[in-house]
């Protein structure tokens, strides 16, 4: 599929508030729901998986979000030994999504795929107790760890 402009208004989808797609368009997503939290998290998986220092992503209820295309998937067992699906275009490897085996409702969204992501401003940063010692943290909050327990 090629990538380029979405049609929008097409009376089907007037409920989306958010969409996005990985760098080379084989994977779109687009998003109906208001985020339930949206953080910057600076765990050594995010920073494995994004190749950065820290991840900006978002949580959504897994009905809000349709997707087009077939992302890879590596699973792994976060810190707290829930098994964590990562998933990412397996062409261009574009870090896409992620959920938990404990949330299976919800779905995470790296805001690095929207198609703008200045549509939401992360509310706190986490696992700082991992941040590198040179990444700027302009927000005051901070939590060394998850917020939430999972
Ligand atoms: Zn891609
Ligand atoms: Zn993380």
């Amino acid at each position: 599929m090629l990538a380029g402009p979405r049609k929008r208004n097409t009376g089907m989808t007037t409920n989306i508030k958010f969409e996005g797609q990985c760098k080379c368009g084989d994977n779109t997503w687009t998003c109906s729901a208001t985020p339930e939290m949206a953080a910057i998290c600076h765990c050594r998986d995010c920073q494995y998986s994004s190749g950065g220092t820290n991840q900006a992503e978002f949580l959504v209820p897994l009905s809000s979000v349709k997707m087009t295309g077939k992302p890879s998937s590596y699973v792994a067992t976060s810190d707290a030994g829930n098994q964590v699906t990562r998933q990412f275009c397996g062409n261009c490897g574009s870090p896409l999504y992620s959920f938990a085996d404990n949330h299976a409702d919800k779905l995470v969204i790296k805001m690095g795929s929207m198609n703008n992501p200045n549509e939401i401003v992360p509310q706190f940063h986490m696992f700082t107790e991992s941040a590198t010692s040179w990444d700027v943290i302009v927000s005051g909050l901070r939590f060394p760890g998850n917020p939430t327990p999972a």
